[in-house]
């Protein structure tokens, strides 16, 4: 089915060549059904399983309105654990190899936040963490928000779960009102509804019972 090849969306040649050589060529289903949407600018409510392939359904977006002489972050994606941060930034590393100088800088807790200061001060185009740490950070006036076009809350039921409800709040009160807001989510209890009720922008959405 030629709809579900990567270089049937209007991607920059460079960005679909790296897809290639990472070895990505067929769109999973959550993809197919987000990314065209999302690449629209369109916020998403995507409910989908793990392992469906989501990260790349919203970093791919994301990273095609990174500007890297741009200083100052223009994404930022809260995630609800460090293991899940860490490998959200690995992923958009690997995305993001053809773009050159694209720095992603990981902010969780219960690790030495001296260095992340470090690191934000060298300039971060893309921040990936969870909302406790992002929210001391936010406090200490070490990381601004003021740029931010796209805003990712991943595994949005699970932050839910833990209690964040309140450091995200306060953290998209930092972001901008014209953001994209791409919310990814495996369920869709009343919370979710509420948060995107809140938080988005006639959003569009799209599940996918199914892994592939
Ligand atoms: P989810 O967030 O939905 O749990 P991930 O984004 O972590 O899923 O993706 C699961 C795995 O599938 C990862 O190892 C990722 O590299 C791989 N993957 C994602 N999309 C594709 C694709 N289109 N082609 C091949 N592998 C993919
Ligand atoms: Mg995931």
């Amino acid at each position: 089915m030629s709809q579900a090849l990567f270089s049937s969306l209007p991607l920059p040649p460079a960005l679909l060549t790296n897809l290639k050589t990472i070895g990505y060529q067929e769109m999973t289903a959550i993809q197919q059904q987000s990314l065209p949407l999302a690449l629209d600018g369109k916020d998403l409510i995507a409910k989908a399983k793990t392992g469906s392939g989501k990260t790349a359904a919203f970093s791919i977006p994301m990273l095609t309105k990174i500007r890297q002489r741009f200083f100052g972050c223009q994404a930022l994606v809260l995630c609800p654990t460090r293991e899940l941060a860490t490998q959200v930034a690995n992923e958009i590393r690997k995305l993001a190899r053809y773009q050159q100088n694209i720095k992603v800088v990981t902010l969780c807790g219960g690790q030495p936040i001296g260095p992340q200061i470090g690191s934000l001060a060298h300039g971060a185009h893309i921040v990936v963490g969870t909302p406790g740490r992002i929210q001391d950070h936010l406090r200490k006036r070490t990381l601004s928000l003021e740029k931010v076009s796209t805003l990712v809350l991943d595994e949005a039921d699970r932050m839910l779960d833990m209690g964040f409800i309140d450091a995200i709040e306060n953290i998209i009160d930092h972001t901008p009102d014209y953001r994209q807001t791409l919310l990814f989510s495996a369920t869709y209890p009343k919370g979710i509804r509420q948060l995107s009720d809140r938080f988005q922008n006639e959003p569009e959405e799209v599940t996918v019972e199914s892994v592939h």
